[in-house]
């Protein structure tokens, strides 16, 4: 008989700024110092706390090491995780996650490539796994799979053991970075001529590359890579409230997560009532329902720009990374 494995610790969300570079001749509004993000806004300084904050000079590898590298250790162990990029349009999300229409040339340094690269190597020193990758994408409340032919939403369910299932949906086994490259490549074609093509569809869908690692012992553990949809309108439609709400486009998928992530970290806590974690309210947390909390490991990174033209944006980016901590 198989013995039990020994239980694995509870995990915090992790939240990480990253501070892009300024564009020529623009003001900066943002100074960073440790782990401490000071933001001058039209109206008055405000200053925020988080686990860590990468000004420009952070290069793509000191933000690997710090946030993902570790979270695919875990993997190997059975467990899952979650990283994520948060942000406007234009914070430099797809830059630090990398752009997996370009993982054959230039970006080849995000968070993507690099996460790829040490779950191969490691998985050569193991010679007890399998890697498959799957690819989705989350656009007005619809889940599609980038790596199929066929254009169907797909369902998401979860099973017994509490593991999210997504029938149907495509997994290749892969066992190098250049055969994950080209895979990457077609379902990021895809996505940019898919049905419901719009112009600015990359910045209003979240992209989920789901690496799910096999061990010969039975273990399997998932790790979720995010590129998610801009933030911008979803703030924009909290500052309105309800009553301008309908007939916007709303990212559901960013309240909800904004709100799941929020309470669990109230219940890391342990003060007060545990507040419940409304996974179910959207696509999107559903999809990270056995990735997000519990045992698993988290790091949100919320990009942001240094500009004061984007000062108020950059404030509801910091705010809504708060609610992580
Ligand atoms: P988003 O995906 O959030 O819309 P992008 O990642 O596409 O934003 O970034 C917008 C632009 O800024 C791109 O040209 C990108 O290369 C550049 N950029 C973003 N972050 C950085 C960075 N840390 N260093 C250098 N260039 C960056
Ligand atoms: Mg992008």
């Amino acid at each position: 008989p198989e013995e039990a494995p020994a239980a694995a610790p509870r995990e915090r969300v992790r939240v990480a700024v990253r501070v892009r570079p300024l564009t020529e001749g623009a003001k900066r509004a943002t100074a960073c110092a440790k782990n401490k993000l000071k933001l001058k806004t039209a109206h008055d300084e405000k200053a925020f706390k988080f686990d860590v904050v990468f000004d420009e000079a952070a290069t793509q590898d000191r933000v690997y090491a710090h946030t993902a590298q570790k979270l695919v250790e875990r993997v190997f162990d059975g467990r899952n995780a979650t990283i994520m990029a948060y942000g406007q349009t234009g914070s430099g999300k797809t830059y630090t996650m990398g752009e997996p229409l370009d993982m054959l040339s230039s970006s080849g340094d995000g968070v993507i490539a690099r996460a790829l690269q040490d779950v191969f190597e490691r998985c050569r020193a193991l010679k007890d796994c399998t890697v498959g990758l799957s690819y989705l994408e989350v656009y007005n409340e619809a889940v599609y799979d980038l790596l199929a032919l066929d254009e169907e939403p797909l369902t998401v369910r979860e099973d017994a053991s509490g593991s999210v299932v997504v029938p149907g949906l495509t997994e290749s086994d892969v066992s190098n970075i250049g055969d994950a490259g080209r895979l990457l490549h077609r379902g990021a074609l895809r996505r940019r001529t898919g049905a419901t093509k719009m112009n600015d569809r990359s910045s209003r869908s979240h992209a989920l590359l789901q690496v799910r690692v096999r061990r010969a012992n039975g273990s399997v553990g998932k790790l979720v890579l995010v590129d998610l949809a801009g933030s911008e309108r979803a703030a924009r439609t909290q500052a309105q409230g309800q009553r301008l709400r309908e007939g916007i486009e709303i990212n559901k998928g960013l309240l909800a997560l904004g709100n799941v992530v929020a309470a669990l970290a109230s219940n890391e806590e342990g003060k007060g009532t545990r507040k419940h974690a409304p996974f179910r309210d959207s696509k999107l947390t559903r999809l990270l329902k056995d990735s997000l909390g519990g045992t698993a490991s988290t790091w949100v990174v919320a990009c942001v720009s240094p500009r004061t033209d984007d000062a108020e944006e950059t404030v509801n980016t910091l705010r809504y990374a708060s609610r992580a901590r």
